[in-house]
């Protein structure tokens, strides 16, 4: 049985992928999918699973459950609110049978493989743990309190922050794999949570879903519509204030990563949520379409003269709090490589020929 796969027979009739269960994923008798025999399947699924039961279905030879009048049934409801709400991560299997209809099956499991599948080794990352089968990498939630009203959402890769006024929270970004970083903050602040994105990359919108309307800098909006992803944009433009009740925000606009990235200053905590442009042995991302080293370095040149307002600097990605000497640092490093005095290596990145900089510090990623 070929296990770390994402495979059509693994598509349960209620359209839950059973590739990225951990029973599926166990690395002794793995489970084979709904649809395989019963030998290896936990009897929660082969004796209590109404799906997997269902006479109306077996009688009627339904592959899924859609084609059933009865759909959704309270069985395929519960199933549904339970993998979009009370895991480590987040699965639709409403959401997958209507991708399925639209897209055709080929293309559904390009997507799940590519959803699913860990940056660092190439395994199935599971949904009820948010653990990867192969390295044991964390790609789910991790909730960690920074004081008692603000917090730091580890996501695999990526980082997001909640903070909380006395009349609303905001969260700032929504991470990458994590479905429901709505429900995490309402549960955490108990108020009414707004959505900021420091800029449009995906791995920094993944909740986004779950929001109707966010801020976003409009000179990102078509990367974002690009990307395929919908909502109300509300603009927030430099200079902008957000108050979340005692406690003012103001926005600086940072383009250069993307034409649209904003840091949020965090006033009275004298504290830079910064996004992608700032990072300490990160991967600073300028290379492909709407990237630009000359307004990034015009960026933080302007940050440096705002250094007086803020102690830490809190980025999106690796080292987390940083100086802010290292402002200079970064736009050093770009000068010298738009100067062509720094030494880069040419990389296949994902089938794409890039040019890495590595600083030591950190890493820049431009075209060739
Ligand atoms: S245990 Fe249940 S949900 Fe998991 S793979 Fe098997 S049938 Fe699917
Ligand atoms: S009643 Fe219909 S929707 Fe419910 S499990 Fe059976 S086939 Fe699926
Ligand atoms: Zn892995
Ligand atoms: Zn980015
Ligand atoms: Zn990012």
């Amino acid at each position: 049985m070929e296990k770390n796969a994402v495979r059509a027979e693994m598509i349960a009739p209620c359209g839950l992928d059973c590739s990225i269960c951990s029973r599926a994923l166990a690395e002794k008798d793995p489970c084979p999918g709904c649809l395989g025999p019963d030998e290896n399947k936990p009897e929660f699924c082969s004796k209590r699973c109404g799906i997997i039961l269902c006479r109306k279905r077996q009688e009627n030879g339904y592959t899924y459950c859609d084609e059933c009048p009865d759909y959704p049934c309270a069985d395929v409801e519960e199933k549904e609110s339970r993998y979009t709400s009370k895991y480590p991560l987040y699965e639709s299997p409403g959401k997958n049978l209507r991708e399925i209809r639209k897209n055709g099956m080929e293309k559904f499991l390009e997507k799940e493989r590519n959803e699913w599948t860990c940056g660092e080794c190439g395994h199935i990352v599971s949904v009820h743990t948010g653990i990867c089968s192969g390295c044991g990498k964390q790609y789910g939630a991790q909730v960690i309190p920074v004081s008692e009203d603000t917090w730091r959402i580890e996501n695999g890769m990526v980082r997001f922050f909640l903070l909380k006024g006395t009349e609303k929270a905001l969260l700032i970004d929504t991470g990458m794999t994590v479905r429901h970083a709505r429900k995490i903050a309402e549960a955490l602040t108990g108020l009414p949570v707004l959505l900021l994105n420091t800029h449009a990359d995906r791995d920094h919108t993944g909740s986004n879903g779950e929001f109707d309307a966010f801020f976003m800098h409009p000179d990102d909006e078509a990367h974002y519509r690009a990307s395929g992803q919908d909502g109300r944009i509300v603009p927030v433009r430099d200079g902008d204030e957000i108050d979340l009740g005692n406690r003012v925000l103001k926005i600086i606009h940072l383009p250069g990563h993307t034409p649209g990235s904003i840091a949020v200053l965090d006033v009275s905590r004298r504290v830079l949520i910064s996004g992608d442009p700032i990072q300490e042995h990160g991967h600073i991302f300028m290379f492909g379409e709407r990237r630009n080293m000359q307004d990034y370095i015009s960026s933080l040149e302007k940050l440096e003269e705002r250094i007086p307002e803020f102690d830490e600097i809190w980025p999106s990605h690796s080292d987390i709090p940083l100086h802010p000497d290292c402002i200079r640092r970064l736009r050093d490093g770009a000068e010298q490589i738009v100067n062509g005095e720094a030494e880069g290596k040419e990389t296949d990145f994902f089938g794409q020929k890039i040019k890495v900089y590595d600083l030591g510090f950190t890493a820049f990623l431009c075209n060739r």
